[in-house]
């Protein structure tokens, strides 16, 4: 086994770090009495996310992960997840908008599941960051027991499906140029051939209220209202849609599990130079175990997290689908990072409750971490199956 970290990854991190610094840290910098604010300008915001994706598109870090024939980099998954870590790493709200995943307004390569010709509306837009997507499969009805979605999709004469439903909690939903849309299409199977996926574009869409969250995520509602969708634009095959999304969900571990790590990094660092620096009762607090023994702990989280991240990263390069892996990862990487954060915010006092603070966005975005994307207690349940229970 080989743990190093492949020469040609190591320079590409090298160029992506000097990229967040020249290109994002600026944005970051005009930005940041926005990133402050309790009621921020949405729409200066957003622009600035804009440029940030237009450039690092431009440079070939935004898609890096799609396939070169639709404008990618055909970067590996483990190389990808370096530079999720490192984006979240980086301390930069803005960074992580500058890779695609595990962002689902970004380019999915579960787009390519859908003919060709229409790669050209569909995907390379998307890949250049100059459109979005959504990713709706959540309903008010269901969550985490996705399989009960109700949007219903039904075949019309000339070929073309017919869309009823209500789609919630779906990111990107009040912008997105496509939307993938998760429908039934036969009521009697569902997980074994009933769900399929369809690519919507935004304006048949009709949009609902934006949904606050404690997080800087706002997903949104969707609903589709007899929305006609030709039969091409079914992704993948008819009646396989829910096992797209699952695929799609479990190669998406190893993003999220990058993310987690760059941010619990992010964290942790911040709390140690605070321990070094703050001084109470005569010394550095770090000097206190009561304070350095916790960030002990935050160390050997880390490193444990970052050995599942990679190892999954690896094993999907290797052309393995390790769902039990995937789902541990999840679980571990969001929950430990979380844990990790939560100690930065207390060793920093006052500060680490600041919006103005280092610390106080990350562990809010970690918080989020833990519940989207498949909830910790599903992950656990995914695990509990494995050992027979
Ligand atoms: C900010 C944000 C962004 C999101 N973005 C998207 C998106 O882009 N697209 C999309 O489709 N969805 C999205 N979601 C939805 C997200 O994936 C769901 O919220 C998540 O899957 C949980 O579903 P739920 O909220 O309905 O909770 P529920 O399914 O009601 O679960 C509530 C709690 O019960 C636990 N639970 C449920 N069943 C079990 C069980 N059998 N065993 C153990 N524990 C269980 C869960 O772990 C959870 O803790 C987003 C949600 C948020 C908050």
């Amino acid at each position: 086994m080989d743990f190093d970290i492949p020469d040609e990854l190591v320079a590409l991190r090298r160029s992506f770090a000097s990229f967040l610094d020249h290109e994002v840290r600026p944005v970051e910098e005009r930005m940041l009495p926005e990133l402050w604010s309790y009621a921020p300008d949405r729409e200066a915001l957003y622009d600035a996310a804009r440029e940030v994706v237009r450039r690092s598109a431009a440079a070939g870090f935004y898609a890096a992960h799609m396939p070169e024939e639709v404008g990618g980099q055909g970067l590996s998954t483990l190389g990808t997840a370096l530079l999720v870590e490192d984006a979240a790493a980086s301390g930069l709200r803005f960074g992580m908008v500058a890779v695609a995943p595990p962002n689902p307004s970004g380019p999915s390569t579960m787009l390519l599941a859908m003919p060709r010709h229409l790669w050209p509306e569909y995907v390379e837009p998307v890949v250049r960051g100059e459109r979005t997507l959504c990713f709706a499969l959540t309903e008010p009805e269901a969550g985490s027991d996705a399989q009960a979605i109700r949007t219903r999709a039904t075949p019309a004469e000339d070929g073309s499906w017919v869309l009823s439903g209500h789609k919630h909690y779906i990111t990107n939903a009040d912008r997105a140029d496509i939307a993938i849309v998760f429908a039934v299409t036969d009521a009697e199977k569902r997980a074994a051939g009933g769900i399929t996926a369809f690519v919507v574009p935004g304006e048949a869409l009709t949009r609902g209220k934006v949904q606050w969250t404690m997080a800087d995520t706002h997903p949104a509602e969707l609903f589709l209202d007899d929305v006609r969708v030709p039969a091409d634009h079914v992704v993948g095959e008819v009646g396989l849609g829910f096992v797209a999304a699952m695929d799609f969900l479990n190669a998406g571990r190893a993003f999220i599990g990058a993310q987690a790590l760059g941010l619990a990094e992010y964290a942790l660092a911040e709390a140690v130079a605070h321990a070094k620096e703050r001084t109470a009762f005569g010394r550095p607090i770090g000097r206190f175990q009561g304070v350095s023994f916790p960030l002990a702990e935050s160390k050997a989280d880390v490193e444990s997290i970052r050995w599942l991240v990679y190892h999954l990263a690896w094993s999907v390069d290797q052309g393995r689908s390790p769902m039990l892996d995937a789902s541990i990862t999840k679980m571990v990487a969001t929950e430990k990072a979380y844990a990790v954060a939560d100690r930065a915010v207390q060793t920093l006092g006052g500060m680490g409750l600041l919006r103005e603070g280092p610390v106080e966005r990350v562990l809010r975005h970690l918080r989020m971490l833990r519940v989207v994307e498949g909830a910790s207690g599903i992950q656990q349940l995914v695990v509990a199956r494995s050992l027979g229970l």
